[in-house]
């Protein structure tokens, strides 16, 4: 623990400034005191890990890597991280990101851009940027994202470690700052399978608090083990004929079809949505449910606050001077398409387009036990390039956001693909995207 804490210090751009609050190495301490005087220990006892800076951890600085929540101590604890700290895990780290979970690349923060852990001039990803980085170069055992609309694959993709997003509703969302809440997932990051499934387990069910979760069963290590009921595997022939594919991209996935082909799996072409229509409807209903979901932080309750001549003023410039340019872009977008004249035109049309996303899917999963595609269309940018562009951002999510929308679930493995590859099964199929991602070692 100690060794890790000393590398996170020297490595700040992966880390929010609340290392200390977290007590790492008091609670180290007491796991050895609990093995010498001989009693039980948990299943995650002293492994420990990072949190992505959107989860609340009771006393700690929990500031989404933003200006206005700087200063914000949570008083409460996130059910999911509450429940690796009862299986005995370590918090070390909370964890850089872009702010509000608003970004692919994790410049988007007020600590500096999270560098790439393979090549430091590329970006981490977003927005678990510090999380991934912190996964690849050992400095967590693991870590907890937020997925959104990609925000744990891609990073994962782009640092080449293992990242999870789970069935919409596996896991409880009570204590994640909310980004857009009908997509917002918890899930881990890792460098194996088996620290997915052993992470997944510990945190998923039902919670109370959370009413758009449900039971699951445990995976087992044997059921990931045999893959024997997956035939077929489908693909987006769109995704892969698209322009806007990267030829490394392109050539490394048909390679991963061929190999798969090889291992006598039937691969099935399949139609889907033009990226244009996945990323609109998307950020229509993600900026849409942020700007409802951020309306709180208005200098009254939460974080930082700038006294003007009246509330309302005090709501504006306070909202003005700390959110960055990218939350206030994505708050007014989601404010124009929830006000009155717009809103059927555009909100409700993106809930059709939703459906019909969703549909696609159920059509496709009954033809197919498995989808797969590239995490994203091109490689890591360099540091600074997405800042000067955010349409180019936004549709650099178009193989990622498609999954959240059909809330299944989706996971990033490190190979395949020069951005990694993405393994999604129908909804509550969690195990089977495991037990092909085993199978494709
Ligand atoms: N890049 C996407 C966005 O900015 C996804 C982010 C996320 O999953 N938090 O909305």
């Amino acid at each position: 623990v100690q060794d890790r804490l000393d590398l996170l210090k020297s490595n700040t751009h992966n880390t929010v400034n609340s290392l200390l609050d977290l007590k790492a190495l008091e609670l180290a301490a007491n796991v050895d005191a609990k093995i010498e005087s001989g009693q039980e220990i948990g299943l995650l006892e002293g492994i420990p890990f990072g949190i992505k800076d959107v989860y609340m951890v009771q006393g700690t600085l929990t500031t989404s890597s933003s200006e206005l929540l700087k200063n914000y101590k949570s008083s409460y604890t996130a059910t999911a991280i509450q429940k690796l700290l009862d299986a005995g895990a370590i918090p070390l780290v909370k964890e850089n990101c872009d702010s509000f979970g608003h970004g692919s690349s994790s410049e988007n923060t007020i600590f500096g851009a999270v560098k790439n852990a393979i090549n430091p001039e590329l970006v981490g990803g977003g927005s678990s940027g510090g999380s991934a980085v912190n996964v690849a170069k050992d400095y967590t055992v693991f870590s907890i994202g937020g997925d959104t609309g990609g925000s744990i694959r891609q990073p994962a993709g782009y640092n080449k470690v293992y990242g999870f997003k789970p069935t919409y509703g596996r896991i409880s969302r009570y204590g994640i700052m909310a980004y857009a809440s009908s997509t917002d997932c918890v899930g881990p990051i890792a460098k194996s399978i088996e620290d997915i499934r052993i992470v997944l387990n510990v945190m998923s069910g039902k919670d109370v608090k959370d009413q758009t979760t449900y039971q699951s069963k445990a995976i087992s290590e044997e059921a990931v083990l045999n893959a024997d009921q997956i035939k077929t595997i489908g693909y987006f022939k769109n995704f892969i004929e698209s322009e806007a594919i990267d030829a490394q991209v392109k050539s490394d996935f048909l390679a991963s079809l061929e190999k798969i082909k090889a291992k006598g799996i039937k691969v099935k072409e399949l139609d889907f949505f033009e990226s244009d229509t996945l990323v609109s409807t998307y950020y229509t209903l993600a900026m849409a449910e942020t700007a409802s979901n951020l309306s709180r932080l208005d200098g009254t309750n939460y974080g930082a606050r700038i006294e003007g001549d009246n509330l309302k003023d005090t709501y504006s410039i306070t909202r003005s001077e700390n959110f960055s340019e990218e939350t206030k872009r994505r708050i007014v977008g989601g404010n124009q398409v929830l006000s009155q004249g717009f809103s059927d035109e555009i909100y409700l049309k993106g809930l059709n387009l939703r459906d019909q996303i969703a549909d696609n899917f159920e059509k496709d999963f009954q033809e197919v036990d498995i989808i797969l595609s590239p995490v994203t269309p091109s490689t890591p940018p360099k540091i600074g390039d997405s800042l000067k562009d955010p349409l180019a951002m936004y549709l650099s999510d178009a193989y990622t956001v498609g999954f959240s929308l059909g809330q299944l679930p989706t996971l990033t493995v490190p190979q395949g693909t020069a951005t990694g590859l993405q393994i999604s099964a129908a909804k509550n199929n969690d195990e089977l995207v495991l037990k092909f991602a085993h199978f494709l070692k």
